[in-house]
């Protein structure tokens, strides 16, 4: 993803920002409404998210009537998209006592036990059991605490896994491309929206949901993520750097965003 500032903004100052230059536009007559934003970009780009929203991005130099026309000639691709997001998106499943759970595409079953001092979550064959329940706890606090033993298992799970893949990746890639460029900094955490991103001083952040998936999809991710240090938009240098290091890349992204639509992340 492209970090579109190059001094670090306080969240407050982005969204101040983001809100300034966003506009809900509604067209009566088509049934549409989308979000509509002028950008530094060469030309008009319109998305349909997975929740079935829709953005529309255009340079200042294109005319407002353009944009409309460019919007009224998509309306067949927006109905299609969103019967294609209808028809595979699931709806987050929160982690449960009994539920299943997946670590690099394996699934397996969460078992809350008794929380004991400095015991840690771990396998035992194909469960995970979670440390986390206390005398006392009805049924709904029950939950809560599994998902937060989930959630703290992950988070863990995926800073220890994604940090060594992306030592790995960064000097496979390095090497590869005969290059310096270094990541600086990782950060995991929950991201609800992206899979990853990468600022201009190489501080990657991954989404801790990415260890779910299985190995080639989290190495696509990385190496996307890898190469924003030496192309920081989506242009042809962008791709030609990821199709040297995976050549399958276009498969690769096409199966995540399947994956994203049929796991979607809490
Ligand atoms: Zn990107």
């Amino acid at each position: 993803m492209l970090t579109p500032f190059r001094k670090k903004r306080s969240s407050r100052q982005k969204n101040a920002r983001r809100i300034l230059e966003e506009q809900n536009v509604t067209l009566p007559d088509a049934d549409l409404s989308f979000l509509f934003q002028r950008d530094g970009c060469r030309t008009l780009r319109m998305t349909v998210r997975a929740d079935g929203s829709v953005r529309v991005k255009a340079p200042a130099s294109i005319p407002w009537e353009n944009v409309l026309a460019f919007v009224r000639s998509r309306l067949d691709w927006v109905r299609e998209k969103r019967a294609f997001f209808a028809e595979h998106r699931g709806v987050p499943a929160p982690a449960r006592e009994g539920s299943t759970a997946l670590y690099l595409g394996r699934a397996f079953t969460l078992r809350p036990v008794p929380a004991r001092r400095n015991a840690r979550a771990h396998f035992l064959g194909n469960t995970l059991e979670l440390p986390c329940l206390h005398p006392g706890l009805d049924d709904e606090a029950r939950d809560r605490a599994v998902e937060r033993a989930f959630l703290r298992w992950r988070l863990e799970a995926a800073g220890l896994m994604l940090g060594r893949r992306l030592t790995r990746l960064d000097e496979h890639v390095r090497k590869t491309l005969g290059d310096s460029a270094a990541a600086h900094s990782l950060t995991v955490r929950s991201l609800k929206r992206r899979w990853g991103s990468c600022s201009v001083r190489g501080d990657i952040t991954l989404a801790a949901q990415l260890v779910e998936m299985p190995l080639p999809l989290i190495d696509y991710v990385i190496c996307h993520e890898l190469c924003h240090l030496r192309a920081m938009n989506h242009g042809p240098a962008f791709h030609a750097l990821l199709r040297t290091l995976l050549p399958d890349a276009g498969e690769r992204e096409k199966l995540i965003r399947i994956w994203g639509l049929e796991h979607p992340r809490t």
